[in-house]
């Protein structure tokens, strides 16, 4: 399988060179230069396997040119073997119709984990094999940094940084990210937002001496292999509900666009996904740009779901390229035009993506009264996120489809917000009760990209 980027200007690459890559040279994203389709008897055969087992069938066609058959499936088991759960991605049902998928059940309780252990494993195979290291930096709004340095931590091929905003993280994903003592990864906290941190990230990136001169590699939700990882539990929720013979519908809790933009995947991979509903918080920007009035960027404002506090979702280019009939140098217009502040999306364009994708938005208060109306009527604990995502779930439900809500955190990780809400104070997971009492190590940084840059230098292993 080759890969080609979204603004049509950068080489093809096969999946170890675009995994290992991130970012496009011409500023785009890598995708499938075709998408794969398995036909129905293949999905149908997927009911009742082990999740391991629904991980080879779906990702194989996407690696089978960069790693063996019983290397993959090794890198498979190794990835998902520190979960705290035997089904990985169980469902629970909520109500009549509407059903939970837990994404939550992994070293740092966030569906993150599911692609970055599998990245973790698939970069120091690939990168043992080439004989080369490299350095990984990402952004995160919590989640993403912690899954990361979780993956990465005590692999010799890789160091890792990772860019959170200082006093914007909850204390449990604090924690995560500067407990690990192993001396290859580094978490830096720096005195801006979010998207300070996305952009430095970003600058680095397109500074090519710094780039080559570090080996920089990105594990953002940019990386292709981590909505490949994701497309997964598409396919066996939708399978253990009787897909193929029967319709399903998701609602995401979404924020960068690409746990989403997997369901998409997979609904053209023939999965039968009736709709794709995208739930946001305040910080509606795909909301309001599903619903006909343009991508144009506000002010993002703080949330009790920050995992979701994003105002530029990067992955939502790979959806435009497929609504703009993939026309990478109308992506490459609409991408500049960002810039200046926003852009509107052609007729033909928003036609497309109302074929697949819904989406609703939820204020904060609604939020906390989910959290609340789940715990009484469903007895289920959830995270912020979560319940962002049950509320639109159940402003989109119809009786005969249906709906899988993607339970993206567990309660445990936003604690503040969900005693909030409920007066029920979320316990740890047993196997990480002591989070509070590990020692922690970070370092403090402005948002300058000298020091950045300076930093990351100085700290590299040799
Ligand atoms: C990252 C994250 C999201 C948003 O996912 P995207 O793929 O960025 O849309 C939602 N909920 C939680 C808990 C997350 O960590």
């Amino acid at each position: 399988m080759k890969y080609i980027s979204t603004r049509g200007q950068a080489p093809e690459l096969s999946f170890e060179e675009a995994m290992l890559t991130g970012l496009a040279r011409d500023g785009g994203l890598y995708l499938p230069a075709e998408i794969p389709v398995m036909s129905q008897d293949d999905i149908a055969a997927l009911a009742g396997q082990p999740y391991e087992e629904i991980a080879f069938r779906v990702m194989w066609p996407y690696v089978s040119g960069s790693f063996a058959e019983d290397e993959f499936k090794e890198i498979i088991a190794r990835a998902y073997e520190g979960f705290g759960h035997d089904a990985r991605a169980p469902l629970k049902q909520l109500n009549e119709n509407h059903f939970l998928l837990e994404l939550f059940h992994g070293p740092t309780l966030a569906f993150k984990d599911f692609a970055m252990q599998l990245i973790g494993q698939l970069f120091q195979v690939a990168l043992k094999r080439r004989g080369e290291r490299v350095t990984i930096v990402g952004a995160t709004s919590g989640d993403t940094g912690s899954a990361a340095i979780d993956a990465f931590r005590g692999l010799d091929a890789v160091d890792v940084f990772i860019l959170f905003p200082h006093g914007r993280v909850s204390e449990v994903q604090r924690r995560q990210m500067t407990t690990p003592a192993d001396s290859n990864v580094h978490a830096l906290a720096v005195d801006g937002d979010f998207d300070d941190c996305q952009a430095a990230v970003k600058d680095m990136f397109n500074d090519f001496e710094f780039r080559d001169g570090v080996k920089l590699a990105g594990v953002n939700s940019i990386n292709f292999a981590r909505v490949l990882a994701q497309v997964v539990y598409y396919f066996s929720a939708a399978t253990s509900l009787g897909a193929p013979h029967r319709k399903v519908s998701f609602t995401v809790p979404t924020g960068n666009f690409g746990d989403i933009f997997a369901g998409y995947i997979a609904k053209r991979m023939g999965l039968p996904i009736d709709r794709l509903v995208v739930a946001t918080n305040q910080n509606d920007i795909l909301h309001r740009c599903l619903s006909g009035q343009g991508y144009f960027k506000g002010d993002t404002i703080p949330s009790i779901s920050p995992s979701m506090d994003i105002q530029v979702s990067s992955n939502f280019e790979r959806a435009l390229y497929y609504a703009y009939g993939e026309d990478g140098s109308a992506v490459a217009q609409l991408m500049d035009e960002l810039k200046q502040g926003g852009f509107n999306v052609s007729q033909g364009a928003m036609e497309a993506l109302s074929e697949n994708f819904d989406s609703g938005r939820v204020s904060e208060d609604e939020t906390l009264a989910t959290i609340k109306a789940t715990l009484a009527h469903s007895a289920e604990l959830v995270c912020p996120h979560t319940a962002v995502g049950i509320k639109v779930a159940e402003d989109h439900r119809v009786t005969d489809v249906p709906m899988i809500t993607l339970a993206t955190a567990h309660p445990a990780k936003f604690p503040a917000a969900v005693e909030k809400a409920s007066d029920v104070h979320p316990p740890l997971p047993s196997r990480m009760s002591d989070l509070y009492e590990r020692p922690e190590r970070v370092t403090r940084i402005a948002n300058d990209l000298g020091a950045l840059e300076d930093h990351i230098k100085r700290h590299i292993a040799e």
